[in-house]
């Protein structure tokens, strides 16, 4: 079995629609994917038709990723099988998705004042009908020539954390969204949580207190974790009684990463499908 439970679709900042995520994630051999857009279920409905007219089995893990802060430190929420239409979850991930739009303009226009000639219009075409978000803005920095690839526009220099572009948004409180989240069926697990590249990380302390609030499990098997720490999350996990997870963080052609080059354990996925009661997997064939 190969499970790839975080990938990313136009519904987000993915490149690929729900429907060709779910054709890739069957042609790429995977037995599980999940798609878990920032912040919306937008993708969920043409993702879950898409799988009933695969001509190959394929279950589909209909999930999220929560933008959430602790302290001053952006962390994200993977939540899964949680019921879509439950009001409180619903209206949490209506508040960060409505503040991405002012944000991202925001952003644009501090790139004017730095001379960079990016338009709303543009990161609007690129952004589509998708919860915008900065990959999108990068990706209009990479048509500008401002920078050669998206992962380069995340810098100090542009929109990463702090950067001289950089403008926050409205975010969860990360217990509020492991509550949330239960409340309405789901299972939460702590995307990338020790991704030092994407900015400051939270301590294990904070792991602990989340893992004692509810939370479910981390991923581990991800792209910006290296090996040695893998090792630490995988035993920081032992002792807190969490699941861990291996995930592609797939987006598309947006990243270099492919579908399915970090998976997942079947019995921790058999574990996430037990605990969820909002939603279930959705299988054809
Ligand atoms: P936003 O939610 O708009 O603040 O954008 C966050 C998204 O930007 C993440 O989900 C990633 O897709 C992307 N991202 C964050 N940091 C990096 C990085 N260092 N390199 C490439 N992409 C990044
Ligand atoms: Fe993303
Ligand atoms: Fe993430
Ligand atoms: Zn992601």
């Amino acid at each position: 079995m190969r499970i790839d439970l975080h990938a990313h679709s136009t519904a987000s900042d993915g490149t690929d629609s729900p429907a060709e995520l779910v054709r890739n994630a069957a042609g790429a051999g995977l037995d599980v994917v999940a798609i878990t857009d920032h912040d919306t279920v937008g993708g969920h409905e043409q993702a879950a038709a898409a799988v009933r007219e695969l001509d190959r089995p394929l279950t589909l893990v209909r999930g999220a990723e929560l933008s959430c802060r602790l302290g001053g430190t952006g962390v994200h929420m993977l939540a899964y099988l949680f019921d879509p239409e439950e009001p409180d979850l619903a209206r949490e991930r209506e508040l960060v998705r409505d503040d991405r739009v002012p944000r991202a303009q925001a952003m644009v226009a501090r790139l004017r004042d730095l001379d960079v000639p990016v338009t709303w219009q543009q990161v609007a075409r690129i952004a589509g009908d998708g919860s915008v978000g900065r990959p999108h803005i990068a990706s209009a920095l990479v048509e500008l020539g401002v920078v050669p690839t998206v992962s380069d526009a995340f810098s100090d220099l542009w929109l990463g954390d702090g950067g001289r572009a950089y403008v926050g948004k409205h975010e969860l409180d990360p217990f509020d969204a492991v509550r949330l989240v239960k409340a309405a069926g789901g299972v939460t697990v702590f995307a990338h949580p020790a991704a030092v590249k994407r900015g400051r990380t939270v301590p294990e302390s904070a792991i602990a207190e989340l893992a004692a609030a509810g939370l479910d499990g981390i991923e581990v098997d991800h792209m910006d974790h290296d090996e040695p720490t893998r090792a630490r999350l995988r035993s920081l996990a032992a002792e807190l009684g969490l699941l861990t997870t291996g995930s592609s963080d797939y987006h598309g052609s947006r990243k270099t990463v492919r579908l399915g080059e970090y998976t997942t354990d079947p019995e921790v996925y058999r574990e996430i499908s037990r605990r969820a009661t909002g939603a279930v997997p959705i299988s054809a064939i």
